[in-house]
C-alpha cells in the first residue's frame, strides 16, 4: 500500500510541473491585454474566462465599433462590464490604420474621434494599431511622423502603450505556437505585457488553457498598473511614461470610478 502511495506521489509531482518553466524555476509577472473589439459574445467569453480565473485584463477597444446608434447599443455595455468587473479599457484608434504612414492631421483625428466615442469608459491610455510609436525606426520620414503622432498623443494627455510579448495569435499559421512563443518570450523577457486578440475565435478557445499554463509555470498575471511601478529594462514603456500617467491621475484627487482609485494607489507608492 505504501509503494502505491508513492507512486501515486510521484505521478501528481510529474503532473504538477510544467512543461514551459523558466530556466531555474524562476516566475515572473505577465499582463493580460486584447486589441482590436469589442466582439460581442467573444468579448464576453474572454470575460468570463477572466474572471473564472479571478484576473484582470486591458482592452483596446476601436472606436469604428461605435460609430453608429446600433454599434453603441450593443457595445457600449461591454464597455460597461469591462469597467464593472475591474479590467481597464484603452483606445486602439477610430479606424484600425498605420498612424505613421497617413497625413498627420489625419491621424491626429483617428485618434482624437475614438477618445470622444470613449469618453467615460476608457483610461487615458492608447495603443496605436501595427506596433507603431513602440518600434525603432531608421527611415527619417517614419520616425518624424511617430515623433508627431506620439506627441499629439502626449498633448491630449494619453499615455501609450505598447506590448513586450507578441502572441501572434491573428496569424493563422502561427497559431499552432501560440503557447510555446508566448512562454518562451516570458523567460527571455522577464515577464511583460502580453498582446491577444479578443476578435479571434481561437484566441477565445485557448485562452482558458493559456492561462492555466501561464499558472501552472508560476507567472503571476498582473493588471496593466502593475507595470507602472516596475519598468526596468527594455520595456514597452519609458520611464518618463509612467511618470506622465500618474501626473495625469494627480490631477483628479477624488477618483472617479474603481479602477482611477486603484491606480490612484499605485501611483502614490511609486511617487
Ligand atoms: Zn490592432
Amino acid at each position: 500500500m505504501k509503494y502505491f502511495g508513492y507512486l501515486f506521489l510521484l505521478s501528481t509531482t510529474i503532473a504538477i510541473a510544467s512543461d514551459f518553466s523558466c530556466p531555474g524555476g524562476k516566475t515572473y509577472p505577465v499582463s493580460l491585454t486584447f486589441d482590436d473589439g469589442p466582439a460581442g459574445a467573444k468579448t464576453h467569453k474572454a470575460m468570463d474566462i477572466l474572471k473564472n480565473n479571478n484576473v484582470l485584463g486591458t482592452f483596446f477597444v476601436l472606436g469604428e465599433n461605435f460609430d453608429s446608434e446600433e454599434k453603441r447599443r450593443i457595445n457600449y455595455p461591454i464597455l460597461e462590464r469591462m469597467k464593472r468587473e475591474g479590467h481597464i479599457v484603452g483606445s486602439h484608434t477610430f479606424n484600425h490604420i498605420p498612424h505613421t504612414a497617413v497625413s498627420s492631421e489625419r491621424a491626429f483625428s483617428n485618434i482624437d474621434r475614438a477618445t470622444e466615442l470613449l469618453k467615460g469608459y476608457m483610461s487615458p491610455i492608447v495603443r496605436l494599431p501595427y506596433g507603431d510609436g513602440s518600434f525603432a525606426t531608421s527611415k527619417p520620414e517614419k520616425k518624424l511622423a511617430s515623433e508627431k503622432v506620439m506627441n499629439h498623443i502626449k498633448e491630449k494627455g494619453l499615455t501609450h502603450v505598447g506590448w513586450s510579448i507578441d502572441t501572434n495569435d491573428w496569424d493563422v499559421k502561427k497559431r499552432p505556437f501560440v503557447l510555446e512563443s508566448m512562454m518562451k518570450q516570458i523567460c527571455q523577457q522577464h515577464g511583460g505585457v502580453i498582446l491577444f486578440h479578443d476578435i479571434h475565435q481561437n484566441t477565445i478557445d485557448h485562452l482558458d488553457g493559456w492561462i492555466h499554463e501561464l499558472k501552472k509555470a508560476g507567472h503571476s498575471i498582473e493588471p496593466l498598473t502593475y507595470f507602472y511601478k516596475n519598468l526596468e529594462n527594455k520595456s514597452l514603456l519609458k520611464k518618463d511614461e509612467v511618470h506622465g500617467y500618474c501626473q495625469q491621475n494627480e490631477d483628479k484627487p477624488n477618483a472617479i470610478d474603481s479602477l482611477s482609485k486603484k491606480i490612484n494607489e499605485i501611483c502614490n507608492k511609486i511617487k
